[in-house]
């Protein structure tokens, strides 16, 4: 798990934040050990996607389907993370649909590891 917040560094390097300059990074770890890594990516719309959904995507459209963990770093470009950086609610509402109640998130305050279920993030949650 430590390694994801590596993995979630490196992630961070390939942001394309040219208009919030804030370079987002994430591991999502799939249940068989894979990890596939995110970041947020920009354009000059409003069609960015951030880093969570990127790592779902490239693991969804591998055929991945049953995951673990996302590990979620951000700051500013060039900038270490130290400050907790949470999904958004977007993110949540999607990421909500392929995980169980298992699924954790974590991000870092500081050094301190910060873990949170799902059910924490997005309470009352809607699923058909
Ligand atoms: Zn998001």
């Amino acid at each position: 798990m430590e390694d994801d917040f590596e993995v979630a560094e490196k992630a961070r390097e390939y942001s394309c934040s040219p208009y919030s300059h804030f370079a987002v990074g994430a591991a999502l770890r799939a249940k068989n050990g894979k990890v596939y890594m995110g970041c947020n990516i920009e354009n000059n719309g409003i069609q960015a996607i951030c880093a969570e959904r990127t790592a779902f995507a490239k693991a969804l459209s591998e055929g991945e389907r049953e995951f673990e963990s996302i590990t979620i770093l951000g700051a500013p470009a060039g900038e270490k993370a130290i400050n907790e950086c949470v999904p958004c609610g977007y993110c949540r509402q999607f990421m909500n649909e392929y995980v169980d109640d298992k699924f954790k998130i974590y991000t870092r305050q500081g050094e301190e590891i910060k873990a949170y279920a799902m059910k924490d993030l997005l309470p009352h949650s809607f699923k058909f």
